[in-house]
């Protein structure tokens, strides 16, 4: 993959090969041969974990989310054009210049939030659904916020056809969060910011964790993993450098 197409596509880990050079509950049908390409895509989760390992400082994945990724249909969130890459371990475009972020990041995201069958979680940056499909496989409810309107919708129609009750999703400026759902017991932002948007802070259950690419536009960003203890302080821990599209809006 050259380095042009590599920097042009969002939401995913940059190797460092690349760093260097800049420092320089389904009930869709699934056709035959998805699974196997589900697989393989699990598979290569498993890979660049593994080639992850001194980032995030674990050598395996949550099971209960790579199970959870092993049977939702991601090729039902992908425009008709990319539906024979909707397997490949890479974002791929989803229209009004937005992507599907990688499977690995999906993957490694849930994980760190450590999602559990009672919890609600929050979700800013809604784009295809296919992030708020796999939270919804693990926890209680999902709330998911987008700002494009047609994406927003689209992913509405998509959570109703593919049988996903327990996702709730709305048109708007995540920055601001979901105040009267609040508090959350964990919140995944799928946008960078060059801050943590305070009121994501206020809505976090003390306990709660969040897991956010904070950086500027069209620059590398760092992933964040951001504990809100029982004392309300905040404790953060950067991961891994990665490249996600920017957070939006007024703000
Ligand atoms: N989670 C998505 C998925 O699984 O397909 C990927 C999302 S894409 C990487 C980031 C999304 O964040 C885009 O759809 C973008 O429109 C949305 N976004 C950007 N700024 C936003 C904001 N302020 N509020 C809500 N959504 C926002």
């Amino acid at each position: 993959m050259s380095v042009i197409k590599h920097l042009a596509s969002g939401c995913r880990w940059i190797r460092p090969i690349v760093l260097m050079l800049l420092v320089g509950g389904s009930a869709i049908a699934d056709s035959p041969g998805y699974g196997d390409l589900r697989r393989g895509m699990i598979e290569e989760i498993h890979a660049d974990v593994r080639a992850t390992v001194t980032y995030i400082e674990k050598d395996a994945l949550d099971k209960r989310v790579l199970d959870v990724m092993s049977v939702i249909p991601r090729h039902a969130f992908v425009p008709q054009d990319q539906k024979p890459h909707a397997y490949e371990n890479r974002p791929l475009p989803i229209g009004h210049g937005q992507t599907i972020s990688q499977p690995y990041i999906v993957a490694l995201m849930t994980d760190l939030i450590r999602p559990l069958p009672g919890h609600r979680s929050l979700e800013i940056g809604t784009g295809s659904g296919y992030q708020a499909a796999v939270l919804a496989g693990l926890v209680d409810t999902v709330y998911t916020i987008e700002i494009i309107e047609p994406l927003g919708k689209a992913a509405a129609t998509r959570f109703a056809a593919l049988g996903y009750p327990n996702i709730v999703s709305k048109i708007g400026d995540g920055y601001y969060g979901w105040e009267s759902q609040a508090p959350f017991d964990s919140i995944v932002v799928t946008a960078a910011s060059s801050q943590i948007p305070p009121p994501l802070i206020n809505q976090l259950k003390p306990g709660g964790r969040m897991i956010i690419p904070i950086g500027g536009r069209f620059q590398v960003q760092q992933l964040m993993l951001v504990e809100k203890q029982q004392s309300g302080a905040l404790s953060t821990r950067q991961l891994l450098p990665v490249r996600f599209v920017p957070l939006t809006g007024e703000h």
